[in-house]
């Protein structure tokens, strides 16, 4: 049972159809061979790289002049946009010092490690902090006046609180300041469960991930805007119009495809499926245990993500007991499992360590088998409470 749906959403069951029933599978990779080749074989996948392509362009109202090209997650098109500034200085004859990237403290490991070596690097890397309500506010973006930046990111979607950043003021504010700075958006998390158009952002390059709606693993896309200077993180071939080197995962390409299709043509239905799942995730425990805190619950957020606290309970050893019981669940990010540190997200929006410590992430799906979702949070209640009571005994 998948209650980490922002770590992977489990593949969409239309997808194992198409791609891995006997018949649908067969028919939409049979005889596929190198996209890039001229023979029929490779002809075969390059239309079904272009099938994919417009499809997910279509799912966020790409127009002909922005071109969307495919990497292999959402963490190398972070990485493909944030180095651009480092390609492009060479052109600018500015000094990495006189060029800042500005991000905010809320992002991603695949933007922060990257700013971290740009910053090794000479750049200037500035972390914007939220308020004490937890907004980033555009003004914020201005408060280093000598500052002039090469790039600024910012996520739409955070993974772990599911807080909705105000890209499209942030990006319009910024962009009237600093017409030379080239703006990008992690949209990793909001794809399909925050319906938008790449148009409605006012951003340059926009990182999209596959895993994070159904589609395989290994598969993302970094969209660049019309006329922008982005600059390739591979080098080699000249696929994807010499944006990125090396053989399309195609079968990861159709499946993004196919999972963008999806979304577009039941965006209302998926979206309703997820905000009802977390409505009745929210009411469940609030009955279940009145104890129960949700984090960070004002202001827009993704339908499917809960940050939730029970105070008294070690996330990760809640997180170890619902394994057992057959339910996933995060007590952070699945790329910081492993990671003794405190969550930065968690941590940046006003909660002390030990609160972090008895904080999980319950982000759902929008169709689950009936009861399972109810038998599921019934675990969860059994295995707070047994906790609970195990701790006031020790
Ligand atoms: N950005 C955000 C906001 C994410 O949540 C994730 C994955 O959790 C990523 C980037 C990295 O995505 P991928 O697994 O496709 O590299």
């Amino acid at each position: 049972m998948n209650l980490d749906a922002n770590a992977s959403y489990s593949l969409l069951p239309e997808l194992r159809l198409e791609l891995f029933s006997a018949k649908g599978g067969k028919e939409a990779l049979e005889g596929t061979l190198n996209p890039s080749s001229v023979h029929r074989g490779g002809q075969r996948s390059r239309a079904l790289v272009e099938e994919a392509r417009a499809q997910i362009g279509q799912l966020i109202g790409l127009s002909r002049q922005e071109h969307l090209v495919f990497t292999s997650g959402a963490t190398e098109a972070n990485n493909t946009a944030l180095f651009a500034p480092f390609w492009n200085r060479v052109k600018s004859n500015k000094l990495p010092e006189e060029q800042a990237i500005i991000s905010t403290r809320l992002e991603h490991p695949s933007v922060l490690a990257p700013l971290r070596r740009l910053a090794a690097l000479g750049f200037k890397s500035i972390l914007i902090a939220p308020d004490s309500s937890g907004r980033i506010s555009p003004d914020s973006f201005f408060e280093n006046e000598r500052v002039s930046p090469a790039l600024v990111s910012v996520m739409l979607a955070n993974n772990e609180t599911g807080q909705i950043l105000p890209v499209p003021e942030i990006a319009s504010a910024v962009r009237s300041r600093f017409p030379g700075a080239l703006l990008h958006c992690d949209a990793a998390q909001a794809l399909g469960k925050f319906p938008f158009k790449f148009s409605d952002l006012g951003v340059d390059l926009l990182t999209l991930s596959g895993h994070k709606i159904g589609a395989l693993m290994g598969v993302g896309a970094l969209v660049i805007g019309a006329g922008v200077a982005s600059q390739p993180l591979l080098y080699g071939g000249a696929q994807e119009m010499g944006q990125r080197a090396g053989t399309e995962n195609l079968v990861g390409i159709v499946s993004f495809g196919l999972a963008a299709g999806v979304w577009r043509t039941k965006s209302a239905e998926l979206v309703q499926g997820l905000s009802s799942n977390r409505n009745l995730v929210r009411r469940y425990l609030q009955d279940n245990l009145p104890e129960v805190i949700f984090n960070f619950e004002s202001g827009p957020k993704l339908p499917n993500t809960l940050s939730v606290r029970f105070p008294g309970v070690s996330a990760d050893d809640l997180v170890v007991a619902l394994d057992l019981e057959g339910v996933c669940i995060a007590s952070g990010p699945a790329c910081a499992a492993g990671k003794p540190e405190p969550s930065h997200v968690l941590l940046t929006l006003g909660l002390d360590p030990a609160q972090v410590s008895e904080t999980i992430r319950i982000s759902l799906e929008a169709y689950y088998d009936a009861g399972a979702l109810e038998q599921a949070l019934a675990a969860l209640v059994k295995c707070v409470k047994r906790m609970r009571k195990t701790r006031g005994e020790a």
